[in-house]
């Protein structure tokens, strides 16, 4: 039996990825092995990395300026990996925090080099509820590159439209809203996601980076620190996390099987309406702390009038079949990241918990 999984990610995956997965490991297309076994360099896995590729190339509309890599370490790995890349020595980045994974972003440039505060939404007790407005943003023209982190997992505050930054190239973290609706990549300089939360396993980050920004890389790094080096060998200059990148794969056929992004973003706004309006409809009960123009799509945070309550909430709900509510560690109250392979019935069965759960102890 299969719980409703509202983890915050590594998160759930589709079904139907799972099962093509489960029917393929043994013996992967009559090779009689599984796919984790074969080399990376045979023809086996290369067709598996090349529709990978060209999968989340159509879905995405990536245009030929713009090149997919798969890399490894992490989102966090590219906190380091952006500045080392992309800030040479005397240049200075500008970076817009607004929340937990945009200050650690914010920490390790300042290691590199210099990296400027753009703009900072944290309230004098750190916590942020909200997306700058453009006028709070003081850019730098001159800078190397602008970051912001498009979806904040722990706060719930999502960007629904994208800051002008002028000619300057912008760099996204999009770890935890990667794929959610469609996107103008053309758009973004470099964008960065890890993919196990709306698009496989933990183990594998995918970048969708302008070519010409790449080739402009430093050059005084590690080899395998620069972009360029990934670029050059599409993404096999050493043994990528194939494993992980098969299981993209069969998200990714799965997002094309259902209608590709434009029917993914109808399920997710379906899916926070449903959330948000039940949290609107007992606003003395659950509360919203995050500014509703800045609401994300992916992650709904919320809290009870007391932790006990909040307890409660997460403790009844793992009893009805539902994971994965608890808040993050440093924040508390209650979470539902609501990602791709949440479904709407899924959200419907929370619901009409929550409604249940306010008869009882509202
Ligand atoms: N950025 C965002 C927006 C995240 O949500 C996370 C992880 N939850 C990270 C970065 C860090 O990712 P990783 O653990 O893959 O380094």
């Amino acid at each position: 039996m299969r719980v409703i999984n509202f983890n915050a990610g590594p998160a759930g995956l589709p079904l139907p990825a799972l099962e093509r997965a489960r029917d393929e490991l043994l013996d992967f297309q009559g090779s009689g092995m599984s796919i984790m076994e074969h080399s990376h360099r045979g023809k086996e896995y290369d067709a598996v990395h090349t529709e990978a590729i060209s999968l989340l190339t159509e879905l995405l509309g990536i245009p030929d300026t713009h090149q997919v890599l798969f890399l490894t370490g992490g989102a966090s790995q590219q906190f380091a990996q952006v500045p080392m890349n992309f800030l040479p020595p005397g240049a200075s980045a500008d970076y817009i925090l607004t929340g937990v994974w945009s200050e650690k972003a914010h920490e390790e440039a300042v290691t590199v080099g210099k990296a400027r505060v753009a703009a900072s939404t944290a309230l004098p007790d750190k916590r942020h509820v909200r997306i700058p407005r453009q006028e709070e943003l003081q850019l730098d023209p001159k800078a190397a590159y602008v970051h912001l982190t498009s979806n904040n997992t722990i706060y719930g505050t999502q960007w629904h439209s994208w800051p002008d930054v002028g000619e300057v190239p912008l760099v996204a973290d999009m770890s935890s809203d990667f794929l959610w609706k469609p996107t103008d990549v053309s758009r973004f300089a470099f964008i960065y996601a890890g993919a196990q939360k709306n698009l496989g396993p933990s183990g594998v980050l995918i970048a969708v980076a302008r070519k010409d920004l790449i080739a402009r890389g430093r050059k005084d790094i590690p080899k395998i620190f620069r972009y360029s080096t990934h670029a050059e060998n599409n993404s096999l200059y050493n043994t990528p996390p194939t494993l992980a990148i098969y299981l993209c794969r069969n998200v990714l056929a799965w997002v094309k099987g259902v209608g590709g992004l434009p029917r993914l973003e109808r399920w997710n706004r379906e899916k926070g309406e449903l959330l948000y309006g039940t949290i609107d409809k007992h606003t003395g009960f659950y509360r919203g702390p995050v500014e509703k123009e800045s609401r994300s799509y992916m992650n709904v945070v919320f809290t009870l009038p007391t932790p006990e309550l909040d307890e409660r909430f997460v403790a009844e709900a793992k009893k009805a079949g539902m994971v994965g509510l608890k808040g993050y560690r440093t924040v508390g109250g209650i979470r539902v990241s609501t990602y791709n392979a949440v479904t709407v019935d899924n959200v419907k069965t929370l619901v009409s918990f929550m409604e249940e759960f306010v008869r009882k102890n509202g």
